[in-house]
């Protein structure tokens, strides 16, 4: 035995009895041991327990973190992120305040194009510089997993540099990085009236290369009216699918297109945003067991209305919170943030959002017969707070409560 968390007041598992999502009232439940007790060996969960029925005779040989008044729990997967960008939008942010909707700003040169031309003219050694930055603060505010996408670059060579650069600092840094390929962002402004062709330029070229060089585990798109219709996206989910992509979608997000009607079609892994999604959406992704990551941030950000979290629990859809950090809508990377949003806007439990941003976050990303839940045999990624129980977590909100960060088994240092 390498490590022992031992005296934890809660002990917050999030177990799903082997189940690889929690839906519907098991969302309610995360199997909670008081007074408990985690041991590690390598990287991995080796038993967990109440302190009673630990023998002390078994952690001789480990480093003992004695976390006596702390809450243990798995620690934050972050499921949708756009993390890797040069310049923030600040100015973007002001002009929203002053009234500027996120669509006139974007026919202002604004948004999401702007974003392109910046990381088109940036190095990958500068973007993965700047990357680095977000990904120690949000490690050290408790997240150990995120998902990051590609989709600034929209040609060749500028997707390729930022899938590069998410596969370089997977392997660089502490966290655990998943790449996915998000080539459908938005139309590229060399293909203004030409949509066609990028939708081919993407399927025949580009998604066969990034398959060929395993740069991405997912394929994204972006679902939208002025962007790409649901035969757009159909296309390029498939034509990810057949070079090894799973599919994910943005779906829904700004009316209802049938985005997560096309999810649960092709078997998406998950469906992203839904503050549109229609009832049929609804049912649809309930039987396909899509999972649906809300993103409380963006809403929160842009003053948008929320996804109807509460139908999409209570009719049995796998149910996930992420960040969608970007500089554009969602210029925050705080998970526990996003849960309070979730619970005070979104009528979510507490329980409902520690399940979403962790086990049921993980299983957004396929992960989540690693890591997710503390269960024996899964990789060691918790984290110690310093609150007195885990309702806490959400209620007392904008503060950092994480106090220790167990990563792949090991205490790291700050
Ligand atoms: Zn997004």
């Amino acid at each position: 035995m390498n490590l022992a968390l031992i005296n934890i007041k809660q002990l917050v598992t999030v177990s799903a009895d082997g189940n690889r999502v929690k839906t519907g009232k098991e969302m309610q439940n995360l199997s909670i041991i008081e007074n408990g007790a985690v041991l590690i060996d390598g990287e991995k969960i080796k038993w967990l327990g109440r302190m009673e029925d630990l023998s002390m005779g078994s952690i001789k040989e480990a480093d003992v973190l004695d976390c006596i008044d702390r809450i243990v729990m798995p620690s934050f997967v972050d499921a949708h992120t756009h993390l890797l960008f040069d310049e923030s939008r600040e100015n973007e942010f002001a002009m929203r305040s002053a009234g500027a909707t996120y669509q006139e700003i974007a026919s202002r040169g604004g948004g999401i194009i702007s974003t392109v031309k910046e990381v088109r003219n940036t190095s990958k050694k500068d973007l993965k510089k700047n990357a680095r930055r977000w990904l120690n603060a949000m490690l050290r505010q408790g997240t150990t997993t995120v998902e990051i996408k590609s989709g600034y670059g929209l040609d060749m060579d500028n997707e390729v540099k930022m899938l590069e650069a998410i596969t370089e600092l997977n392997n660089e840094e502490v966290l655990t990085i998943v790449p996915t390929f998000l080539g459908a962002h938005a139309i590229p402004p060399e293909f203004r009236d030409k949509k066609s062709d990028y939708v081919h330029l993407i399927t025949e070229k580009v998604i066969p290369y990034i398959g060929k060089k395993k740069l991405a585990v997912f394929c994204d798109a972006f679902c939208e009216k002025g962007y790409f219709d649901v035969d757009d996206c159909r296309t390029i989910l498939l034509s990810g699918l057949k070079h090894g992509m799973k599919p994910k979608l943005h779906g829904d997000e700004l009316s209802s297109g049938g985005g997560a009607e096309l999810a649960a079609e092709v078997n998406a892994i998950s469906v992203d945003h839904l503050e549109h999604i229609s009832e049929k959406g609804i049912d649809a992704l309930a039987k396909a067991s899509v999972v649906a990551v809300l993103l409380p941030g963006v809403s929160f950000f842009l003053n948008h209305p929320h996804a109807p979290a509460r139908k999409l629990i209570d009719t049995g859809v796998p149910v996930a919170i992420a960040s969608d950090f970007n500089p554009g809508s969602c210029m925050s990377y705080n998970i526990p943030l996003m849960m309070t949003i979730a619970c005070t806007q979104m009528k979510m439990s507490p329980e409902e959002a520690i399940a979403a941003s962790t086990l049921n976050a993980a299983a957004a990303l396929n992960l989540s017969t690693e890591i997710g839940s503390i269960e024996i045999g899964k990789k060691a990624d918790m984290i110690v707070l310093d609150i007195p129980n885990y309702k806490f977590l959400p209620y007392h909100f904008g503060e950092n409560h994480v106090e220790k960060i167990v990563k792949n088994g090991v205490v790291l240092e700050f």
